[in-house]
C-alpha cells in the first residue's frame, strides 16, 4: 500500500484549502457560482422549518436532503403530540410539512452533503460533485451517527473513509470495497471502476443497480474491518474476508464534525447555546442532531430558531 493513502483529502482540506480548490477544478468539479445566504443540512422537520424561516426573512436558501426527506417521520404511524393534528400518520404530517415548503419555491437537492470547507467568509459544501456555496449553514441532519464499523474513526485516512469521490486518485489500479447504505453510493462505485483495479460493492440495501459490470456486487454483510497499521480489507458476518487497500462507507449517516472539522460536539450531540448557534461563525445546529427528546415539535422550533438567527447573521454580514 501507498504511504500517501494516510493522508486523504479530508486531512488535506485542513492543510491546505487551496490544494483542495485545485482539486476541485482538476475533477471539474461544478463549482455553483451563486453563493446561497444559507444552505440547510437535511430535509426533516428542522431543516424544513429552518428554511421556510429564512426565505421569509427574504433569505436566498438552498436544502440538501436525502430522496425520502426525514425517513424517522415517515415510519411513525400515529402523532398524537403534534399541536394541532391529533392522531396524524408521520407521512401525513411529513406531507403537510412538504407542501407548505414547496410553496416557498426554495431549492431542494436531493443528496447528502459530503464535506464542508470554510473558505474566505463562506462555506463551500460538497454534494456529489458540485460544490454549493453559502455564508451561513444550519445542520439539521437527524439522530447522532452510528458508526457502520466499531473501530472505523481510528483507521479514517488509514485506508478507511466516507468519500471515494474525493479520496479516489489515491486508489488508482488498487482494490477498494465500498460499503453502501444507499444507491447515492452506486455513483461513487462507477467512478472507482474507471480508475481502480478491483471495486467490490457490498450493499446494505435492496435491489442494486446500474454498476459497472467490472464491479464485483458482495451478497454477505460486513462485519468488522481487517486491520493492522492500515486497513486491510473487512471480514464478513459468516467469517468470510475480502482483502482491499481502501474500504469506503457511503450513504449512511456522517458525523457532524466530520462533516465539518472543528465542530463541537457534546455527548454524541452537536453542542449549541438557546440560539442554535454552534462554536463555528455562521454555523447553526436544530433538531434531533442537538440532542433529546427526539420530537418533532423540538425540531420544529429549534429549526426556526436556527433560520432567524442564520438570516440575522447573513444580514450582519452583508449589511442587508
Ligand atoms: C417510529 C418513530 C415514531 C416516532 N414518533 C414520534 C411521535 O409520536 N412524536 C414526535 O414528536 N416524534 C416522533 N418521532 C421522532 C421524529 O420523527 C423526529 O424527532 C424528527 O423527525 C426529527 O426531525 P429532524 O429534522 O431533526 O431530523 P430527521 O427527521 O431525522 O431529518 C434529518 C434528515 O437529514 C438527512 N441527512 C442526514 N445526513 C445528511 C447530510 N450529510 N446532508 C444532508 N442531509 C442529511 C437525513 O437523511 C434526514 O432526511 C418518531 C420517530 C420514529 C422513528
Amino acid at each position: 500500500m501507498s504511504d500517501n493513502i494516510i493522508i486523504n483529502i479530508y486531512e488535506a482540506r485542513i492543510l491546505a484549502k487551496e490544494e483542495i480548490m485545485n482539486y476541485f477544478n482538476e475533477r471539474k468539479m461544478l463549482m455553483k457560482y451563486e453563493i446561497y445566504d444559507l444552505a440547510v443540512l437535511g430535509c426533516g422537520p428542522a431543516g424544513l422549518s429552518a428554511a421556510v424561516n429564512a426565505s421569509i426573512r427574504n433569505k436566498t436558501v438552498i436544502v440538501i436532503g436525502s430522496d425520502y426527506c426525514s425517513p424517522p417521520l415517515h415510519k411513525a404511524q400515529k402523532i398524537d403530540n403534534y399541536l394541532g393534528f391529533p392522531g396524524i400518520s408521520g407521512a401525513d404530517l411529513l406531507g403537510k410539512f412538504m407542501d407548505h415548503f414547496r410553496t416557498t419555491g426554495i431549492e431542494l437537492i436531493s443528496s447528502k452533503a459530503q464535506v464542508i470547507n470554510e473558505m474566505e467568509g463562506a462555506y463551500s459544501i460538497l454534494v456529489q460533485e458540485e460544490v454549493i456555496q453559502a455564508r451561513s449553514i444550519v445542520i439539521s441532519i437527524g439522530i447522532p451517527y452510528r458508526p457502520t464499523f466499531p473501530n472505523e474513526e481510528e483507521f479514517l485516512g488509514k485506508g478507511f473513509g466516507y468519500c471515494a469521490t474525493c479520496d479516489g486518485p489515491l486508489y488508482k489500479g488498487n482494490d477498494v470495497i465500498i460499503v453502501a447504505h444507499s444507491n447515492e453510493g452506486e455513483t461513487e462505485a462507477n467512478f472507482m471502476a474507471e480508475i481502480c483495479n478491483k471495486v467490490y460493492y457490498v450493499p446494505l440495501y435492496k435491489n442494486p443497480g446500474k454498476l459497472d459490470a467490472k464491479i464485483e456486487i458482495i451478497s454477505n454483510k460486513p462485519a468488522e474491518l481487517i486491520t493492522s497499521q492500515f486497513v486491510e480489507g473487512i471480514r464478513m458476518k459468516d467469517g468470510t474476508e475480502i482483502k482491499a487497500d481502501g474500504v469506503f462507507v457511503l450513504g449512511g449517516e456522517t458525523a457532524p464534525d466530520r462533516l465539518i472539522p472543528g465542530l463541537e460536539i457534546e455527548e454524541n450531540h452537536i453542542k449549541v447555546n438557546r440560539q442554535q448557534e454552534t462554536n463555528l461563525a455562521g454555523v447553526f445546529a436544530a433538531g434531533d442532531c442537538t440532542g433529546q427528546p427526539y420530537q418533532v415539535a423540538k425540531s420544529v422550533g429549534e429549526g426556526l430558531v436556527a433560520g432567524l438567527n442564520a438570516s440575522k447573521y447573513v444580514s450582519r454580514l452583508t449589511r442587508r
